[in-house]
């Protein structure tokens, strides 16, 4: 039944950078009205998984489907919204600017006020976006993600080096756009986030998934100290 379709998946994803071993035979889906959280420390293979899912690098070995399709096509990529680590912008333009920019790539783009309500970025959208601070900067690329109403969103450690504040603040957006129906792959080192986000977790460590499930489920099977250690 196409409504069984994985809106995004690995099956059996290995992908190898020189002689690091990044993913080492993962297995994950995400399927459409669900918040996946992929949960892991420094180096587990969070961003490889994201990667390989956007098309971004291939996999060496392994089955890898964006919206049922080959990843990295344009019709795979319809509808989907990425955050990244890497989000270099252009550095003098002003919010304001950046978000018009990007509201020309897409059809029905959200207005600059809806983006802005969303990712909390008022009082912000005259100012130039090396002027920020780098919580803010990251305000900017959540805004910028969701301005073309995307139905699946990626995020890539969305709140990493925010306060407890701006990351609640992105948690709103994020909940705000889950009850408009999108669906949401993030990866983060924090378990609150994963508690107030997801749905379902998996826990990779050193490329391999080692606990999946509900947030209950994954709190049980692993134990204490891991979890821990991949929420530090
Ligand atoms: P972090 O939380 O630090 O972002 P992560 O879970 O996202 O970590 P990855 O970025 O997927 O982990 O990295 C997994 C492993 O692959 C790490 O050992 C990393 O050093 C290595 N790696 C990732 N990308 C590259 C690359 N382009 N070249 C070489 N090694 C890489």
């Amino acid at each position: 039944h196409r409504f069984d379709i994985p809106l995004a998946s690995l099956e059996g994803a290995h992908k190898r950078y020189g002689r690091t071993l990044a993913l080492d035979g993962v297995d994950l889906e995400l399927h459409g009205g669900q918040v996946l959280a992929l949960l892991g420390a420094n180096g587990a293979g969070k961003t490889s998984a994201i990667s390989l899912l956007l098309g971004l690098v291939a996999p060496d070995a392994g089955e890898v489907r964006l919206s049922g399709r080959a990843p990295g096509t344009l019709a795979a990529r319809r509808g989907v919204g990425v955050m990244l680590q890497s989000g270099a912008l252009p550095p003098t333009l002003k919010v304001r600017e950046l978000l018009d920019l990007t509201r020309s790539y897409y059809p029905d783009p959200r207005s600059v006020a809806e983006c802005a309500a969303i990712a909390g970025l008022a009082g912000l959208l005259g100012r130039r976006y090396d002027a920020l601070s780098g919580g803010q900067q990251r305000r900017v690329q959540f805004a910028l993600a969701i301005c073309g109403r995307p139905t699946l969103l990626f995020l890539d450690e969305p709140t990493t080096g925010l306060d407890i504040e701006a990351r609640q603040g992105l948690w709103h957006g994020v909940r705000d756009l889950v009850a408009e129906g999108a669906s949401v792959l993030l990866t983060t080192h924090y378990l609150e986030e994963a508690e107030a986000l997801a749905d379902r977790v998996v826990v990779l460590a050193g490329g391999r998934v080692v606990a999946e499930g509900s947030l209950e489920a994954v709190r049980a099977r692993v134990d204490q100290r891991r979890i821990r250690c991949v929420t530090t």
